[in-house]
């Protein structure tokens, strides 16, 4: 140790040199390790971002997070000097540093990954971010000369980036240094500008401090104060506008202070001086953004079975962490969270709400807001930037005790969770497919909890074979809702042969007659329905009738879709775009034909059969503008729409009064899509859609279902809901082919422009991770469904580990030092792997 301090500090012997090792955001699987300026290190705390200049000539600029602070140089390089201190406390909380290493290891990536997606990235300072010249700029005597030229060239310029200017300071700057330096002597603003940029906009607030909240003590000020009018006055205009005597609680939520000095200097100076005196409390919130004064919610009177199941859960925290609330669509799931969430705030701690992305634009979050109003915050993965930085503020600030957000919500930075929901636990949107870290919220809520002893409620009408496997094993708690709301019904499913209507000519189209029939009585009730259909544009395929020639993709093994109303093919692995042939480009042919169909298409033809409906569609194509679903969601609720066309988009959490009718198409196709999951996949996706229907009571519900084989066992299930009866069967063909929840997958996705390099190197790999762990351990290498995407070619290797007998955490290090060992193979070059664990 003695040793290595002489080498760095060979002038001093006494000083000590403090290193901290850094989370770069940047996806290199280590710590890099930067020196600590002289007084600096007193204010550095672990878990504070920095500024630290990084690569070739520090030409690029990072906000890294401080891991660790420690007096040992690094070995194998040189070490650079830390540039900037955004925190003076520890902004990335211990929690989140553990969840950061946690999901470095267990999801097999880089904590830089993780890093990065966790912070919004207004909270970081990059090479991007701007520099501006300060107008109010006059101390030019303080600048170097080197800074004064810099400065001419700034100020010709509204703004420059941190690598503009680099490149302008020419190479081997320290462009941090030298813009702290300008920042410093008031000539540029930076942070300035970011902050002003993400700060959220705060209402500045006042309050009677605590002590006068007592109608005793208030008229004692009030009395004192009789010699100072004016300041009597603010005391008496602030009571008029926050009432006390009749609710005590409002002069918690304070008023804004413009609304007390908005007149003259003379109450200004009065209220400065109440402050001082601890009269009044000052104080700051968030703008709430989105409490358009909705009108309170009038207490909820929770159902018998809603109010036992509220119970149950409660009871069954005493002994488990982990609680699943199986219940049916429509039995008021919300509700009953609502009640839980409702006990934690008030026992003191945080809450996070976990929700598939769609079903969080949609009418649960305006329910939840009218029952907690501006404390709730709300994360969406379509908020800008600003936004998600405002939510984090306000957590960190206190005003937001509880989130409802999507899978990112899970990086806020909580200290204090008492419970966290996961609502639809099943649905896979909850798994980041990429970039890494290739996440489930489900899984990291549940190791949040276990680190803040929080609580979690697992809630779905149709769990995931893995959650509903533990509860059954009594590794989790399991609460049962079998009843819908307010006498409302499940609705009646019934499955139309299409088979059976193609010979008896009657399909017309996609639609059977049985469909057809339903949507015209239920538009002559007035009521609304709902068509399912799996895949959007207008059709999948377009094929010359003579020689076969279908459209593809040139970059992936895919065919093009055909969007009808865009006039175009579009590849949807790489958004590859081509115009629509009018001959065939092999044979001339004119005879080229769509094949099959999506949304686009149902849409397209309930206008020919029904012209005068009003049909509405909602894909991945409608809603790409931030506020579409709602749109569509508003749209449709305010009734002027018959039919409502849509992919999975519309499983999920909607609930209207008025459907009393869902069709799905092509249920076939989800059955028999080649994966292990699809059975279960298949009756969540018709059961939940299913579920949509008839939702309140007095209007039952029909659902119709196209098959071509109504024999098949699932749909019997579907049916019947017959969860249970589904769970039973699948879970022991999981157990007979060893799929989860009995062991655990990862898949290795390896890809190479070059076909023959990329088998070359899964084929290695498969071989290396068989011989180390057994051939009924590895699958593969096999070509994936879609076995070229953007040219490169994949390979799927798949890695089962059984739960108990494998030291899982010794396997994913072998299997990635096998990955580097391929990566740094100089005949294996650009070859690419990703690993996923637990991949869906
Ligand atoms: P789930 O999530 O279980 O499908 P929801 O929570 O959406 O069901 O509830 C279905 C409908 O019933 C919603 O419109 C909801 O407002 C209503 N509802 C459920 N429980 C109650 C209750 N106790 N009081 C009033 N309305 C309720
Ligand atoms: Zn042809
Ligand atoms: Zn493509």
């Amino acid at each position: 140790e003695n040793q290595t301090y002489s080498l760095f500090s060979s002038t001093d012997v006494e000083e000590v040199t403090f290193f901290a090792d850094l989370i770069l955001p940047i996806p290199v699987p280590r710590l890099f390790t930067y020196r600590v300026p002289r007084g600096m290190a007193e204010v550095l705390k672990i878990g504070a971002r920095v500024i630290v200049p990084f690569g070739k000539n520090n030409g690029r600029v990072l906000t890294a997070v401080v891991a660790r602070l420690h007096n040992s140089p690094p070995t194998a390089y040189q070490a650079r000097y830390i540039s900037e201190v955004l925190d003076e406390y520890p902004f990335v909380t211990g929690y989140q540093l553990e969840l950061f290493r946690w999901m470095a290891e267990y999801y097999m990536c880089c904590i830089g990954d993780v890093m990065n997606v966790a912070l919004p990235s207004g909270l970081k300072i990059s090479s991007q971010s701007k520099v501006q010249f300060n107008p109010d700029f006059d101390y030019p005597e303080l600048l170097t000369e080197f800074e004064a030229t810099l400065l001419t060239e700034l100020k010709k310029q509204s703004a420059l980036s941190y690598e503009e200017l680099g490149r302008l300071a020419g190479a081997g700057s320290n462009v941090p240094a030298l813009i702290k330096s300008l920042v410093g002597k008031k000539a540029v603003i930076v942070f300035e500008e970011v902050k002003e940029k993400y700060i959220p906009k705060m209402v500045r607030k006042v309050r009677l401090h605590r002590n006068y909240e007592e109608r005793e003590q208030l008229l004692v000020l009030l009395n004192r104060l009789e010699k100072l009018p004016k300041q009597q006055e603010v005391v008496m205009r602030y009571l008029s506008h926050v009432p006390m005597q009749r609710n005590p609680e409002l002069n918690q939520k304070g008023l804004d202070k413009t609304i007390l000095n908005q007149d003259d200097e003379l109450s200004q100076s009065s209220l400065t001086t109440l402050i001082k005196n601890q009269v009044f409390e000052a104080f700051e919130i968030i703008q709430p953004r989105f409490s358009d004064n909705l009108a309170p919610q009038a207490e909820i009177r929770l159902t018998d079975s809603q109010r036992s199941a509220s119970q149950q859960i409660m009871a069954q925290f005493e002994s488990q962490n982990i609680v699943l609330l199986h219940g049916i669509t429509g039995s008021g799931k919300t509700e009953v969270y609502i009640d839980l969430i409702q006990q934690a705030l008030s026992g003191g701690s945080q809450v996070l709400y976990l929700l598939p992305e769609i079903a969080l634009t949609t009418q649960i979050v305006v329910r939840l807001q009218r029952v907690f109003g501006d404390k709730m915050g709300i994360y969406h993965s379509k908020f800008s930037d600003n936004e998600r930085v405002e939510v984090w503020k306000g957590v960190v600030s206190g005003q937001y005790q509880f989130v409802v957000g999507v899978r990112s919500a899970v990086f806020l930075p909580f200290d204090n969770l008492g419970l966290i929901i996961v609502d639809e636990e099943h649905e896979t949107s909850y798994k980041q497919h990429d970039p890494a870290p290739r996440y489930h919220a489900r899984d990291v809520a549940i190791m949040l909890a276990h680190w803040q002893q929080a609580k979690v409620l697992l809630g779905s009408a149709t769990p995931s074979l893995e959650t509903y496997y533990q509860a059954k094993h009594g590794r989790y708690g399991l609460v049962e809702l079998f009843q819908r709301f307010g006498d409302a019904t499940l609705p009646t499913i019934t499955l139309v042969n299409t088979q059976q209507e193609k010979k008896q000519k009657s399909m017309k189209s996609e639609f059977s007659s049985a469909l057809l029939n339903a949507l015209e009585m239920n538009m002559a009730r007035k009521e609304q329905s709902i068509l399912f259909q799996n895949r959007r544009g207008y059709s999948p395929y377009m094929q010359c009738e003579d020689c076969d020639w279908t459209a593809e993709c040139p970059n992936c093994a895919v065919s093009l879709t055909y969007h009808q109303r865009d006039a175009e093919l579009r590849c949807h692995y790489c958004g590859h775009k081509d115009a629509v042939p009018r001959i065939c480009p092999t044979c001339g042919s004119t005879k080229v034909k769509t094949i099959g169909f999506g949304t686009e298409k149902l849409e397209d033809q309930l206008q020919i059969f029904f012209p005068q409906s009003r049909v509405l569609r909602m894909d991945l194509d409608t809603t790409r503008a931030k506020n579409a679903y709602q749109q569509i969601i508003q749209e449709f609720e305010g009734g002027q729409v018959d039919i409502l066309v849509g992919t999975q988009m519309i499983t999920k959490g909607l609930d209207f009064d008025n459907v009393s009718l869902v069709g799905i198409f092509d249920a076939d196709r989800l059955i028999h899509f080649p994966d292990f999951r699809a059975t279960e996949r298949a009756f969540q996706m018709i059961t939940q859609v299913s579920g949509r229907a008839g939702r309140r009571a007095g209007r039952h519900g029909t659902v119709l279902i196209q098959t071509s084989n109504p024999q098949q066992p699932i749909l019997q299930k579907v049916i019947e809901n017959d969860y249970k009866g589904l769970y039973e069967e699948e879970i022991q063909e999981r157990q007979n082919f060893s799929y989860p929840p009995f062991v655990r997958l990862i898949k290795l996705t390896v890809r190479h422009a070059d076909k023959a390099i990329s088998h070359r190197a899964a084929e290695r790999l498969a071989a290396e991770l068989t011989d180390a762990l057994g051939s009924s351990r590895v699958l593969g290498p096999e070509e994936p469904l879609v076995e070229r995407i953007r040219n490169q070619f994949l390979f799927d290797i798949l890695v089962k580990i059984e739960r108990d007998k494998v030291n899982v955490k010794a396997v994913k290090t072998y299997i990635q030092d096998r990955i580097n060992d391929i990566l740094t193979d100089k005949g294996l070059r650009q070859v690419s792997i990703v690993a996923d664990v637990d991949c869906l």
